[in-house]
């Protein structure tokens, strides 16, 4: 099942996507919880960081890279900001093809991202 995350790297559903190479798609998050909030997803389909293997790890780190250069671009790497994962439940994970949240552009306090109502 494609998810929609998938369908937006193939440009089937609209997104303000902010980066694409061959191996990652950034966009911005449809509901930001702070003035930038960038989701870096990689093409292919992994459902969850649980599901990440030997052969993916470069491809982990490239994802980090791709959101250092993000922050730089937005200008808040000096800043500072906050990058995430959730998994699976009890990380609040809601949609099931691995991404990484790029956060900042204010204080973001001590506390992870508040759990959804
Ligand atoms: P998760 O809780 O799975 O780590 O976060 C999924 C994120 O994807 C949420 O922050 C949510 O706002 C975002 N999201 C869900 N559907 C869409 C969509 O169709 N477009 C965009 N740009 N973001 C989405």
């Amino acid at each position: 099942m494609p998810t929609i995350f998938a369908k937006i790297i193939r440009g089937e559903i609209p997104a303000d996507i902010v980066y694409q190479d061959e191996r990652v798609t950034a966009f911005r998050d449809i509901d930001p919880v702070a003035p930038t909030h960038i989701l870096i997803v990689p093409n292919k389909l992994i459902a969850t960081v649980n599901d990440v293997t030997e052969d993916d790890k470069l491809l982990v780190g490239h994802m980090v890279f791709v959101a250092a250069q993000l922050a730089r671009q937005e200008g808040i790497a000096e800043d500072g900001y906050r990058l995430i994962f959730n998994c699976n439940q009890h990380g609040n994970q809601v949609v099931f093809h691995l991404h990484l949240h790029l956060v900042g552009g204010r204080p973001l306090g001590p506390m992870i991202l508040k759990p959804r109502e």
